[in-house]
């Protein structure tokens, strides 16, 4: 089965710079089977990409890129939105969400907190109480928020490593009635789990969410998963997806997904 990645950025977020229909020529380079574009939606003022969502300029890159793909690969266009369970009210009256493939749910940002995935939010506070806040929030997301994917889970990890902490702790261990509830809730939801291989590439060296985690969604019952590179410029393009699909195979899951019109569906060519 070829590889999937289902979290890879466009030019057409500002922190990302490379064309869709490039990033399609790339994953036919690499055997891709699939290949997920977001776009970052983000109406939180403090984020790097506030307000720089352009539907019609994303929809003529996807367009763009189908073309290239030609049926060698198949494409699927998706939303990153930020804290949706603070602004998807606003990012709906922007976008028509049955435009997209899928949408992602992403926690950059704690309410009264500031920014996790940057240094800063842990130079002052209590490490622990920031991340346990990070888990009450990214329970409320998944509880209300209408998506399909929840993206990296334990995204807090590359802020504590620019702030030259640790981040070798278990927080299934710390939190674990609100780790696990978040758990349940996508099962019961059917949001599935993103496996997100970044932080394989940070100074952090592992996934969000841990591997802990994904055993445990395992043997909840939990079936749903993507693995997303989260890709946004070279040189790493799609880095860890092998990993990440031999960190699934490990734990008992049987393939990970791709999306189609919000459906999930295996992909086995
Ligand atoms: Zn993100
Ligand atoms: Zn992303």
């Amino acid at each position: 089965m070829n590889l999937i990645d289902m979290h890879v950025h466009t030019s057409d977020s500002p922190d990302a710079d490379i064309h869709a229909w490039r990033l399609v020529q790339k994953g036919i380079e690499n055997n891709l089977g699939a290949i997920g574009f977001v776009a970052h939606l983000d109406l939180n003022p403090e984020d790097f990409c506030y307000g720089s969502f352009n539907a019609e300029g994303y929809n003529e890159s996807i367009t763009l890129a189908r073309n290239e793909a030609e049926g060698r690969i198949s494409v699927s266009n998706g939303l990153e939105v930020g804290e949706p369970h603070m602004y998807e009210e606003q990012v709906k009256k922007l976008v028509d969400y049955s435009n997209y493939d899928f949408i992602t749910g992403a926690l950059h940002s704690l309410e009264g907190i500031g920014m996790v995935l940057g240094k800063e939010v842990f130079a002052d506070g209590d490490p622990f109480d920031i991340v346990e806040q990070y888990y009450a929030d990214t329970l409320r997301m998944v509880e209300i928020s209408d998506i399909d994917i929840l993206a990296h889970m334990g995204l807090f990890r590359r802020g504590l490593a620019l702030a030259g902490l640790s981040s070798d702790f278990n927080e299934l261990l710390l939190w674990p009635d609100t780790v696990e509830r978040i758990l349940r809730v996508i099962i019961e939801r059917n949001i599935a789990l993103e496996l997100n291989t970044s932080g394989l590439r940070r100074k952090e060296k592992i996934t969000y969410p841990i591997p802990g985690i994904l055993e445990r969604f395992r043997e909840l019952g939990g079936t749903l998963v993507t693995i997303g590179s989260d890709t946004h410029r070279e040189p790493y393009i799609f880095y860890g997806l092998q990993e990440g699909r031999e960190l699934l195979a490990a734990n008992g899951f049987s393939g990970s997904f791709f999306y189609r019109n919000r459906k999930p569906e295996r992909i086995l060519r």
